[in-house]
C-alpha cells in the first residue's frame, strides 16, 4: 500500500489510522453479518445497534444528558445556518449572530431569509484575525449563535460567549467540536459537519436541548423540523449509514485517548509546538492575534506571496500536504485535528526550520 503522508487538509481531513482499519474491516461484513456496513438497510437490527452505540458514545464522551436530543443529519453545517432560524426564529423576533468569519457571515446571511438578526460584534474590520472582545446583545434575542472555530481565518473562541440570560446559545462546532471539553448547560444546541473532528463528510452532528426543539414550527417541511428527526431517531428518511458508523468509531477512539479532556491536552501541546516556533521565526509570522489563536488551524504567513508558493511546493514534496492557506488568508493554514499526530506536527517544524535556515 502507498505510505500515508501528513495531511493538514482543513476538511475532509485527517481520520485516526485505528479508526480506517476498524472501518475496512467492515466494509466486506459489519461483524458477523455477512454484509457490509454500507449494504445493510438502515431499519434492520445490525445498523440499528451501530446507530445506538454511535449515540451511546457521543453522550457519553461529551456527558450529554437526556434534556438534549443527538441527530445524525444531512446536509453539512451549511444546512444547520437555514434550519436553525427555520425552527428558532420567528418573524417579529431578533436573532443574535457573533460575525467571527466566513461561515458565522454565512449563518447571519441565512437567517437574515427568515427574520431579524443583529450583528453582536464583527471582527471584518481586521480581515477577521481575532476574537471580539465587546459585544452588544439584543434585548430578548431569540438565540445566539456563534462559530467556536474560525477554519479559514484560524481563530477560536477560549470560552463561551456570555449572552443575554435566557437566550439559548446556538454553535457551530464544525472544526473544534470534542476537541476538548463542553460544557453542554450553556447550549441550547451544538452542530457540525463531520468532515473536520469526527469523520467522513456527508454527515452533521446536531446536539439540541429538547424544550428548544418542542418550540419549532410545525408548518415546516418534515425533513426540516428537528422534531421529526428526533421522534425517529434519525432515520426519518435513510440516514447516512456509513457516516454513522465512522463516526461512533470515532468517538470511541477519542475515548480511548483520554476523553475530551486527554484530547485536549494533546491538542494544546501540537499547536504549542507550532506556535512557539512560528513566534521565534524570522521567516513566517502567524496571522491571528495571539489571545485569539485556534488550537485547530494554524494560519501563518512570510508576508511574500512567491516564498509562501516556494515553501507549499517544498512542503508538499517533503510529504506534508495541504498547508496552502485559504485564498481569503493567503499563506498557509497547517490543520491540526484531533486525528492529526503530534509527530507530523514535530516533523513540520523541523522541516520549517530547514527551509528558514535556506532562505537569504
Ligand atoms: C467547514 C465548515 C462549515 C461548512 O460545512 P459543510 O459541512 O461543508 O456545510 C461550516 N462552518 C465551519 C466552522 C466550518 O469549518
Amino acid at each position: 500500500m502507498t505510505q500515508r503522508i501528513y495531511n493538514f487538509s482543513a476538511g475532509p481531513a485527517v481520520m485516526p489510522v485505528e479508526v480506517l482499519e476498524e472501518a475496512k474491516a467492515n466494509m466486506l461484513s459489519l461483524g458477523e453479518t455477512g454484509i457490509g456496513v454500507m449494504e445493510h438497510s438502515h431499519r434492520g437490527k445490525p445498523f440499528v445497534a451501530v446507530a445506538e452505540e454511535a449515540e451511546a458514545n457521543c453522550r457519553k464522551l461529551a456527558g450529554i444528558s437526556d434534556d438534549f436530543h443527538v441527530l445524525f443529519l444531512q446536509g453539512g453545517a451549511s444546512t444547520q445556518f437555514f434550519q436553525v432560524p427555520m425552527n428558532f426564529l420567528g418573524k417579529d423576533q431578533t436573532a443574535d449572530y457573533l460575525v467571527t468569519g466566513s461561515w458565522s457571515k454565512k449563518a447571519l446571511k441565512e437567517a437574515r431569509l427568515f427574520g431579524k438578526t443583529n450583528v453582536v460584534c464583527s471582527s471584518e474590520d481586521r480581515n477577521f484575525c481575532y476574537i471580539p472582545k465587546e459585544a452588544k446583545y439584543s434585548d430578548n434575542p431569540a438565540y445566539v449563535h456563534f462559530t467556536s472555530n474560525n477554519t479559514i481565518f484560524g481563530t477560536q473562541f477560549a470560552t463561551e460567549p456570555e449572552g443575554p440570560a435566557g437566550a439559548p446559545l446556538i454553535c457551530d462546532a464544525s472544526s473544534d467540536i470534542f476537541s476538548r471539553p463542553l460544557d453542554l448547560n450553556k447550549y441550547g444546541m451544538i452542530y457540525a459537519g463531520a468532515q473536520k473532528n469526527l469523520g467522513p463528510s456527508g454527515l452533521t452532528l446536531v446536539i439540541v436541548r429538547k424544550d428548544l426543539v418542542e418550540k419549532g414550527p410545525e408548518s415546516l417541511p418534515s425533513m426540516m423540523q428537528y422534531r421529526i428527526h428526533a421522534a425517529n431517531d434519525s432515520m426519518y428518511n435513510t440516514p447516512p449509514t456509513f457516516g454513522i458508523f465512522a463516526m461512533g468509531l470515532v468517538f470511541k477512539w477519542i475515548e480511548k485517548n483520554g476523553g475530551l479532556s486527554g484530547i485536549a491536552e494533546k491538542n494544546a501541546e501540537k499547536a504549542q509546538i507550532l506556535y512557539d516556533y512560528l513566534d521565534g521565526s524570522s521567516l513566517f509570522k502567524p496571522t491571528a492575534d495571539k489571545d485569539s489563536r485556534s488550537k485547530m488551524n494554524v494560519c501563518f504567513v512570510t508576508g511574500n506571496e512567491e516564498t509562501d508558493a516556494k515553501f507549499i511546493a517544498a512542503a508538499k514534496a517533503e510529504g506534508f500536504d495541504g498547508l496552502k492557506g485559504h485564498r481569503s488568508v493567503g499563506g498557509m493554514r497547517a490543520s491540526i485535528y484531533n486525528a492529526f499526530p503530534k509527530q507530523g506536527v514535530v516533523d513540520l517544524v523541523a522541516f520549517m526550520k530547514d527551509f528558514e535556515s535556506k532562505q537569504g
